[in-house]
């Protein structure tokens, strides 16, 4: 139960907050913590805030970009204290649990949480298929990291052992046929779209705007498995020979 789930800190700043959120995982039943450039690891404060859950520390992967942390994830959420530029499917931490209790084990998640400062930048935040907000004070809105992740992994929790009732599951489903498409594979979609849309002239590399962004939301929004995945890299495939063809 929860194994499945793991929780990716991105760029932390203090080691004792990354002690602090493996004794929260450990609390709720996880035990798969990645960390993506942390400025200090590893070290004594981390280690004395984990009190018991210094396993997690051990174990903890590091990684030298999110893409890298995220590769072999299929459902990637992000966490964020505020809304962002373009808006995204935001969810609270319950409507969050009820889209994963019902997924197979074997289903990676993965749930990224920013810096202290600054959080996750937009391209960051473009990477997830939801984004999740903790219905916070407005005045006063950020959590600490650690307390952050008890919230989130308390509500995965009770979730997984059946005792929440009233979350609404949101309407974008939850039950595929399929296993859902990787993080890796889903950004070569989007490289391979990229190209095609530029190859065609239908994207101005020199003017890009704001398109990527916004198919990016398109098809994150859709939660694409890896057949949808495979058909739309055909399809792409087709249009290139059609233009190879033609010069
Ligand atoms: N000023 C930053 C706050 C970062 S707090 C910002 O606006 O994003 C550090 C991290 O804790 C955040 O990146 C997020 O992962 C988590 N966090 C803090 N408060 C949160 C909230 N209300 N909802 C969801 N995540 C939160």
């Amino acid at each position: 139960m929860l194994e499945n789930i793991t929780i990716i800190l991105v760029n932390t700043t203090h080691p004792g907050n990354i002690g602090g959120v493996a004794r929260a995982m450990k609390n709720m039943g996880l035990t798969d913590l990645r960390l993506v450039e942390p400025k200090v690891f590893p070290d004594g404060d981390a280690v004395a805030r984990a009190s018991g859950a210094t396993d997690l520390l051990d174990n903890a992967g590091v990684f030298s970009s999110l893409a890298e942390a995220l590769a072999d994830c299929q459902l990637v959420v992000g966490t964020s204290a505020r809304e962002r530029h373009i808006p995204w499917p935001l969810i609270n931490p319950r409507e969050l649990a009820a889209i994963t209790a019902p997924l197979s084990g074997s289903q990676k998640i993965a749930i990224v949480f920013g810096r202290e400062d600054r959080g996750l930048t937009n391209e960051e935040l473009q990477l997830c298929h939801h984004h999740v907000n903790i219905p916070t004070n407005e005045a006063f809105s950020s959590l600490n990291i650690a307390a952050a992740v008890q919230v989130v992994t308390y509500e995965l929790r009770m979730a997984a052992l059946g005792l929440t009732e009233s979350a609404e599951r949101p309407q974008w489903g939850t039950e595929w046929d399929i296993d859902l498409a990787s993080h890796q594979e889903l950004e070569l979609l989007f490289e391979h779209l990229e190209k095609v849309l530029v190859d065609t002239e239908f994207l101005d590399p020199e003017n890009p705007r704001q398109l990527m962004p916004r198919l990016r939301r398109l098809f994150m929004r859709a939660v694409p498995d890896k057949v949808e995945v495979n058909v739309l890299r055909g399809i792409l495939s087709t249009i290139e020979k059609k233009i190879d063809g033609g010069h």
